[in-house]
């Protein structure tokens, strides 16, 4: 059982949603394709939403839409959602694939997220992206990432080894000290045999 907590359309008329069952305060929230052409995410939320009685957690399956529709990594304007938030280190940026937008924050997907955290103050966030096989994490969320790390096998790394400016790890990990975590999987692997492992550690954060 879960409810659409918010709902937002994109550019492209597609809908952003906030979903989530029967939660306390501060819910942990998991967030699913911020890179259009990363859909593992939605799908195993989704697996996750039909498979659960209930869930404590919010998820938005899928923060990009418009990107996923269309398979490209930015949304319907050519703007990276992780370069978008406004962060201390947000810079204006060549218009490549990792563009951070005209302005931070200037992107619907962005807004809508950083709604929801004024909103709901989650405990801990993870979001799901592909294809790097590592636990990254940005804010106090070392801890988290070592049980995420044994579930999954993929190393703990605390930096990506490239900087993000505008990232959402920087804006809700690094400056807002909430524990963020990046979870990198495996592009190849099958859905069906990811599933069981992300199944463990959304059960691990219903428990956080
Ligand atoms: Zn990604």
């Amino acid at each position: 059982m879960y409810k659409i907590l918010k709902k937002q359309l994109t550019n492209n008329k597609n809908e952003l949603l906030l979903l989530g069952g029967s939660f306390s305060c501060n819910p942990p929230l998991i967030i699913g394709v911020v890179h259009g052409d990363e859909p593992q995410g939605e799908e195993l939320i989704n697996q996750y939403l039909n498979d659960v009685e209930n869930t404590g957690l919010l998820f938005i399956p899928c923060l990009n839409p418009d990107g996923k529709i269309l398979g490209t990594r930015t949304n319907s304007k050519g703007v990276d959602i992780n370069r978008n938030f406004p962060t201390k280190n947000w810079v204006y940026s060549k218009k490549d694939k990792y563009y951070g937008g005209d302005s931070p924050a200037s992107e619907i997907e962005t807004r809508f997220l950083t709604e929801v955290l004024d909103e709901y103050t989650p405990s801990v966030i993870l979001t799901l992206h592909t294809p790097y096989k590592i636990v990254n994490y940005d804010g106090p969320a070392r801890e988290h990432s070592e049980e995420i790390s044994k579930i999954i096998g993929y190393p703990v790394e605390e930096s990506i080894g490239y900087p993000t400016p505008g990232s959402f790890g920087t804006y809700a990990g690094v400056e807002r000290n909430i524990p963020t975590i990046t979870l990198e999987m495996d592009e190849n692997i099958n859905i069906n045999l990811l599933y069981p492992k992300i199944k463990k550690i959304f059960e691990y954060l219903e428990k956080h």
